[in-house]
């Protein structure tokens, strides 16, 4: 079977493997997550694909008790969403497959692959979350 489509350019995902791609300034080093064409910090356009880490710590966290509209889980209630602190610095919003129970500010938490099931006749789809780094 073939590897799961990525739903974002910034997703790579090849044999399992999962990594976040970035930007970083040349000219301020600020790092964010995507590709973009200038810096949002001084809008510089000498922009560097990077790595982003694979690990970081919660940083806040919000508990939905919903899905939201069109949610591709409907019936993943309760689930968590956080904001993810890496050590690059920036901050990442992302699902956290963290139980409500064990959340607090300051888990460590690692990147891992979150597979979307196929709708519509489509393929299945690839994004990620955070799991805490024991899990
Ligand atoms: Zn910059």
């Amino acid at each position: 079977m073939a590897d799961p489509r990525s739903v974002a350019e910034f997703i790579e995902y090849d044999g399992g493997q999962l990594s976040l791609v970035g930007s970083q300034c040349g000219a301020c080093r600020e790092v964010v997550l995507a590709l973009g064409p200038r810096c949002g910090n001084c809008g510089s356009e000498a922009l560097d694909p990077v790595q982003l880490d694979d690990r970081g710590v919660v940083w806040t966290y919000t508990i939905c008790h919903q899905a939201g509209p069109g949610s591709s889980r409907p019936d993943d209630v309760p689930h968590v969403i956080g904001l993810v602190e890496l050590a690059q610095g920036l901050r990442v919003v992302a699902p956290l497959g963290v139980p409500p129970a064990a959340l607090r500010i300051g888990l460590p938490v690692r990147l891992e692959p979150l597979v979307l099931a196929a709708t519509g006749g489509g393929p299945e789809r690839i994004t990620f979350q955070y799991i805490a780094t024991g899990a």
